[in-house]
């Protein structure tokens, strides 16, 4: 969704908010792309303080499925956004600051990139479906949270194989 904010820019000490609503469906990066299950319209402020100062304010929050680093099921990543942006309208300046924006295309905003933006600056670094998730085998892939496979029972891990050949060796001697 996109606000147009030409009105505010020009009018000092203008005031107004707006009910926007994120259009987004998924959060696509180089990391991949991972569906918006839950969001939500919000209301963004945008004031021009004395011509000199545009504020862009607001709060609301997405949950966005993202598979767990360790057994991959889906887990439900709530992310808080608060925005609270500046841009400068004095001289010059104003179109200049807008450009260095990638959420601003002339006065135009573009709330689905404004948001953007902010999940990716809050993108965690691990993901755990819980603390103590087990994870999949990585030899029959089986969930281990969910089953207990065969696999740690019937093939010894292979340094654990390697330690009991010492073994072994120490009881011919
Ligand atoms: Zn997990
Ligand atoms: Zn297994």
């Amino acid at each position: 969704m996109r606000v147009e904010l030409a009105d505010i820019i020009s009018c000092e000490n203008k005031e107004m908010s707006r009910q926007v609503e994120i259009e987004l469906m998924s959060f696509e990066s180089k990391l991949g792309q991972f569906p918006i299950v839950d969001r939500a319209p919000f209301v963004l402020k945008f004031t021009n303080e004395n011509h000199k100062r545009l504020l862009i304010q607001g709060e609301t929050e997405v949950t966005i499925a993202i598979p767990c680093d360790r057994c991959l099921e889906n887990v439900d990543k709530k992310f808080p956004i608060v925005i609270d942006k500046e841009f400068d309208l004095t001289g010059s300046n104003v179109e200049k600051s807008m450009e260095e924006s990638n959420y601003m295309i002339g006065t135009n905003l573009d709330v689905d990139q404004l948001i953007f933006g902010e999940i990716l600056v809050s993108w965690p670094m691990k993901v755990l479906c819980n603390e103590d998730c087990k994870g999949i085998c990585k030899r029959c892939g089986a969930n281990l949270n969910l089953t207990e496979c065969q696999c740690q029972k019937t093939e010894p891990d292979p340094r654990m194989a390697a330690i009991q050949d010492i073994f072994n060796k120490f009881k011919e001697v």
